[in-house]
This record gives structure tokens, C-alpha cells and sequence, in this order.
């Protein structure tokens, strides 16, 4: 169990690539991290560098309060869990987890404790004798936490461990995980380019981009206020809809060839006072943030008239797409709605459920 602190982490490779920027964090005992961002962003080399295989260019790596920068990856009593876990082929999935205890020479007796104490937790006894070539994917993945977990190690750093996995067996895997969290009450790093995966797991989410950190944040304060348009275009399936608009300088929203009256809206007060009133604006709207209906009575009904392109049936909610002047728009509705390609329908925001980002600095505005 262990506090961590990152202060200002920087690193320069060789060749002058700058991969991490002022990387800071303080992580509590015991709290499930996760770095989500596309690949290229720094996720890894941050994790090296907690791993000590990086050499750290400027800024403090703290462990408990002490001073890891200089100390060897061994010293650091951290476990790492890769993508390509490299099982020992030729070693049972027994010996594949007792082998850093053994090269450790822990005593026999502590070996064999620790091995099945980690089996029992990850459910690998029926298979202590066989080797990595006879287990499912999932199995070996599991092999490979319980290789981490016998040495009972202060942090858990694990970059895209579930990757290599089928859908379905990375949505179990990612159950497994949790719990398995909750159990050892140990801290966690985990390195993901995928949002889902960065939602469901963790305490909070480290955002990244260009080897900046852009927003530190527990997943529902992420969904719910995202700091920028480049957060909120990346947390969320569908993405968020996006549109270029303007606000009156009576304080209406103007899309495309759509009015949306806003004054209801606790928004509508800070945008004034933001002087946002009479300026271009980028709008932005969560696919379940959109109604959408058959119309059975076109003079009556409130909302706004589209055709229907394309409905996706997902299981309990369907995907349907239609168009918003030239733009393409997605929401997601409930599956008990069918609607169907060609036919007219009628739309509608849910006011207290957009986002207004300023056009220059692509900033979410608040309150
Ligand atoms: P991620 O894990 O988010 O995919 P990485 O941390 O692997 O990103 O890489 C961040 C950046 O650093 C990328 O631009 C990558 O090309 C670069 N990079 C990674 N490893 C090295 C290296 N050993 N030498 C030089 N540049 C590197």
C-alpha cells in the first residue's frame, strides 16, 4: 500500500522527442488511476518512469514521500502487468508465478503459500499444472496478475493488460480487475487508450494529449464536466455532437436553421454574464441529451422537424442518425422507439443538458 506523488514530471528522450510535460498528480493509498488517451500521448513513458525503466529528465517521483527518482526499479517494490504478459512457455502456470519469489529466494514454504493464496484469489487452481499453451487468453492474463500479485508489491502499474483479449473477455477481465482492486486495497496505474475501459475502472481518470495532462477527474465529474472540447469529444459513445453556433444577443442558440430557447436554463445567466451573448459559440450535445419521435401531429407538437437516416438497434437503446442542416447528428434513444429510415421526425434538445465551449480556446464554459 502506497501514497504517490508525480511533481512536474518531465522526459526528454535521446532524440529529443518531448513525450511527458509537467506531469503532476498526488495518488492516494490505495486508488485505482487509470491514464486514457490515443496512443502516442505519453501514457507509457509516464508509467516507465513510475517504473523506473526511464530515466526521469526533470521533476520528483515520490513514493510514500521518498525520493524514487535515483533508486532501481527492484528497490521500488512495484509490479508491472504488460499487453504481451510473456508468459514462460515452458514453465507451469505454478512455477510462472512462483518465479520471482524463487529468484527472490524466499523461503519454499512462502513461495507455495503466496502461489496459491494468489490462485485462490484469481481462480487458477484447477490449473497450477499446466502450461501457458493450454489456457484460454483470459486464463494467461490472469497468470500474469498473479505473477504481480505473489510478490504483494506497494503499486500495480498495468499498461493495456486486456488489449490482446476478445470484447467479451475484456469485459470480464475488467470485472475481474475491479474486484480484484477492491480485495487488495492496493494502488493502481492503469495505461488504456480506451475510454470504456478508463470509465469503468477507475477512481479517477488522468486524461491525456500530446503528452500533456488536459483534465484530472472521477469518471462521472469527466462526463459530466468536461474541462475542453478535446475531453469531451473523447469520453463518451458515441461522442458528444458538436455544432457551430451562434447565441443572439437575446440569448438564443442558433444552429444551423434550428432556434433553441435557452432561458430556462441556469446556462443562460453565466453565458450573459461571460458576455457570450451575440457571439459564435461551439455547441455541444450527448446523443441521450437528444429526444426523438415519430410526429402525429405536425401543428401541435414542439420540437423541430428532421428525416431519419439511419437507426442502429444496440439492444435496449438504438442509435439513430439524422441530419441537423448539413450536419450529421447522432442520438441515442430507447429501443422501444423504432423508427425508420425515411420517415419524419421530430427532435429536441434537453436544454439543461448542453455545453458551450468558447470558439477561440475550445474551453467548456461554467459557471
Ligand atoms: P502512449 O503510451 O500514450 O502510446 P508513449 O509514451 O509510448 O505513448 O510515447 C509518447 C511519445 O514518445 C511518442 O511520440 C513516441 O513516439 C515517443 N517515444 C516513445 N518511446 C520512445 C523512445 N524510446 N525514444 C524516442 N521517442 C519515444
Amino acid at each position: 500500500m502506497a501514497t504517490m506523488t508525480l511533481k512536474n514530471l518531465n522526459k526528454i528522450y535521446m532524440n529529443g522527442v518531448q513525450a511527458v510535460f509537467d506531469f503532476s498528480i498526488d495518488i492516494k493509498d490505495g486508488e485505482f488511476i487509470v491514464f486514457v488517451g490515443p496512443s502516442g500521448c505519453g501514457k507509457s513513458t509516464t508509467l516507465r518512469m513510475i517504473a523506473g525503466l526511464e530515466e526521469i529528465t526533470s521533476g520528483d517521483l515520490l513514493i510514500d514521500q521518498v525520493r524514487v527518482n535515483d533508486m532501481a526499479p527492484k528497490d521500488r517494490d512495484i509490479a508491472m502487468v504488460f499487453q504481451n504478459y510473456a508468459l514462460y512457455a515452458h514453465m507451469t502456470v505454478y512455477h510462472n508465478m512462483a518465479f520471482s519469489l524463487t529468484l527472490r529466494k524466499e523461503e519454499s514454504d512462502k513461495i507455495h503459500e503466496r502461489v496459491m493464496w494468489a490462485a485462490e484469489i484469481l481462480g487458477l487452481k484447477p490449473y497450477l499444472n499446466r502450461k501457458p499453451r493450454e489456457l484460454s487468453g483470459g486464463q494467461r492474463q490472469r497468470v500474469a496478475l498473479g505473477r504481480a500479485i505473489v510478490r504483494d508489491p506497494k503499486v500495480f502499474l498495468l499498461d493495456e493488460p486486456l488489449s490482446n483479449l476478445d470484447a467479451k473477455l475484456r469485459g470480464q477481465m475488467r470485472k475481474e480487475l475491479k474486484e480484484l482492486h477492491n480485495r487488495l486495497g492496493v494502488t493502481m496505474i492503469y495505461v488504456t487508450h480506451d475510454q470504456i475501459e478508463a470509465l469503468t475502472l477507475a477512481d479517477r481518470i488522468v486524461v491525456m494529449k500530446d503528452g500533456y495532462v488536459i483534465q484530472i477527474a472521477s469518471p462521472v465529474d469527466l462526463y459530466a464536466r468536461p474541462v475542453n472540447l478535446y475531453v469531451a469529444n473523447f469520453i463518451g459513445t458515441p461522442p458528444m455532437n458538436f455544432f457551430d453556433a451562434r447565441i443572439t444577443s437575446d440569448g438564443k442558440v442558433v444552429i444551423e436553421n434550428v432556434e433553441v430557447d435557452i432561458k430556462h436554463t441556469p446556462q443562460y445567466e453565466w453565458l450573459n454574464q461571460k458576455g457570450y451573448f451575440g457571439k459564435n459559440i461551439i455547441l455541444g450535445v450527448r446523443p441521450e441529451a437528444i429526444t426523438l419521435r415519430r410526429p402525429f401531429n405536425q401543428e401541435t407538437d414542439l420540437g423541430y422537424k428532421t428525416k431519419i437516416e439511419l437507426y442502429e438497434l444496440l439492444g435496449s437503446e438504438a442509435l439513430v442518425h439524422f441530419n441537423i442542416g448539413q450536419k450529421s447528428v447522432i442520438s441515442k434513444i430507447n429501443a422501444r422507439e423504432v423508427l425508420h429510415p425515411g420517415e419524419d421526425a421530430l427532435f429536441n434538445f434537453d436544454v439543461s443538458h448542453l455545453y458551450y465551449f468558447d470558439k477561440e480556446t475550445e474551453l467548456c464554459i461554467y459557471e
